[in-house]
């Protein structure tokens, strides 16, 4: 299984901001690990003709549970195809929480997703509070429950879990190494109870102020198996040695 470095661009990047995209393809013509990009949907077929013919896979940050039809403001899965995406990140805690995001919507949407063609990332993780009242892996276990497919009806690979502690992202916090495997242990547990072996193939990725200075220990914890990055996927600077770490 190739491990996955995947940038969460969030509500930043403009057409400007293309030339970080370029600089970061360049220098990793042939990576070791899967490099995807996910800018706002703004910019994703612009981006696509600006990684032509490199390494640098696309996704979307969010999709519709529905194809096409009267949402205003929404984009599908198919729409993120076509625009040159091969992934969508889906359930991220900031729309959890800036939108209401259950994980009833969240299944819908994978399930929309995969059947567009699109590689799933799932994101799931607990907040600061459950943390310090010991539920973690409690949280974690019903939102893998509940937005997720009752069975694999996917490749392993179309399916990726992103474990997000909603207390690490963006703050400069992460959990302890043993914190962060006792959760990718538990999920990979979890999953291989709900989806059998195949559930081995799947990648797990650690996300929450992933940065060049701890990429390569976090990545050396077991059933990690890549990372999900905001701030530091914004500069080629910060994401290639992060990739380089993978
Ligand atoms: P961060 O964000 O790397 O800026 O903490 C991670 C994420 O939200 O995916």
């Amino acid at each position: 299984m190739r491990n996955l470095a995947a940038g969460n661009w969030k509500m930043n990047g403009l057409v400007a901001d293309l030339a970080q995209v370029q600089a970061l393809a360049k220098a990793h013509p042939a990576p070791d690990c899967d490099v995807l990009l996910c800018p706002p949907a703004t910019l994703i077929s612009r981006m696509a003709d600006a990684v032509a013919g490199s390494a640098v896979m696309l996704g979307g940050q969010d999709c519709h549970a529905n194809a096409s039809g009267a949402h205003t403001g929404d984009i599908s899965a198919q729409m993120l195809k076509d625009a040159g995406a091969s992934h969508v990140i889906l359930g991220h805690s900031e729309r959890r929480a800036d939108h209401g995001e259950s994980d009833a919507i969240v299944l819908a949407k994978t399930q929309a997703a995969l059947f567009a063609g699109l590689v799933a990332i799932v994101c799931v993780g607990e907040t600061e509070a459950q943390r310090d009242a010991g539920q973690t892996l409690d949280v974690i276990g019903a939102q893998l429950a509940g937005s997720l497919l009752a069975q694999l009806d996917c490749a392993p690979n179309d399916l990726v879990i992103a474990y997000e502690p909603v207390w690490a992202i963006g703050t400069g916090r992460t959990p302890t190494l043993e914190e962060v495997g006792a959760v990718h242990r538990f999920m990979r547990a979890t999953l291989l109870d709900r989806f059998g072996a195949a559930a081995r193939e799947m990648r797990l990725l650690y996300g929450g102020s992933v940065k060049p200075a701890n990429a390569t220990e976090i990545f050396a914890v077991p059933e990690v198996n890549g990372a999900l990055v905001g701030g530091a996927s914004l500069k080629a600077d910060d994401f290639g040695p992060i990739v380089a770490a993978l």
